[in-house]
């Protein structure tokens, strides 16, 4: 089995993605409770068990056990049909294209940390515009950038790593904590602002890649019918 100590530029395998999870989680730590809430919480569309909510708790599944058929998982799945080599990512062509690698790319880093701005930005209006908002606080954002969640990201150590896999981590909790005393309503803006960084941050990641994976797959004629 390949593991890390081939380099950093080998490919990652499913046991170095949870080592790597582990070691973020000692530093920091992360919210079970909110978590497991979190990947039960699947109905987007208002119906709890129709087909779109299924594909969306299995999404969420698949970024936190790193499973999304990124070039490894491919080569995993189809050894006859992928090269064997380590498959670059096709955005950057500089490193493995694997499930740690999304929102991570050289190519998205830019992109990511202006994300990070907004989404910093969006969570500040979520506090100031609850009903439990202590009066008079308008010096929220900075703290909120203070935090090592909205710090400038130059590779996977940053603990947005854990949100982008669908980890809640305590840090985040307690920026909202530190302003809003309601549990209910902490919890509330918890949830809105989750759902905010998973549509408009870690989907939005994955479409690029996998939208760019399946141009390179066509030019190499690796087409869904080879896969049957
Ligand atoms: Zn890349």
């Amino acid at each position: 089995m390949v593991t890390y100590e081939n380099g950093p530029n080998a490919p990652v395998t499913h046991t170095w993605a949870q080592s790597h999870i582990l070691n973020l989680i000692s530093s920091h730590h992360v919210d079970w409770i909110f978590t497991s809430h979190w990947l039960k919480k699947n109905n987007e569309n208002g119906a709890p068990c129709s087909f779109p909510n299924d594909k969306t708790t299995g999404f969420k599944i698949k970024l936190y056990a790193h499973l999304l058929l990124s070039a490894d998982i491919q080569q995993r799945n189809y050894p006859d049909l992928y090269p064997r080599r380590p498959l670059l990512c096709t955005e950057c062509h500089s490193d493995i294209y694997n499930n740690s690698h999304i929102g991570f790319c050289p190519a998205h880093l830019t992109s990511l940390n202006h994300d990070l701005n907004i989404a910093a930005t969006y969570l500040c209006s979520l506090i100031l515009s609850s009903p439990s908002a202590p009066p008079g606080t308008t010096d929220i954002l900075p703290l909120i950038r203070r935090s090592s969640l909205f710090s400038p990201v130059f590779n996977i150590n940053h603990p947005i790593y854990l949100l982008l896999h669908q980890l809640v981590p305590e840090e985040l909790i307690s920026v909202i904590s530190l302003h809003i005393r309601s549990r209910k309503n902490g919890m509330v803006i918890m949830e809105t602002f989750i759902q905010y960084f998973y549509s408009q941050i870690t989907q939005k990641y994955w479409r690029i890649h996998s939208s760019s994976f399946h141009s390179w797959e066509l030019s190499c004629r690796i087409t869904k019918r080879k896969k049957k």
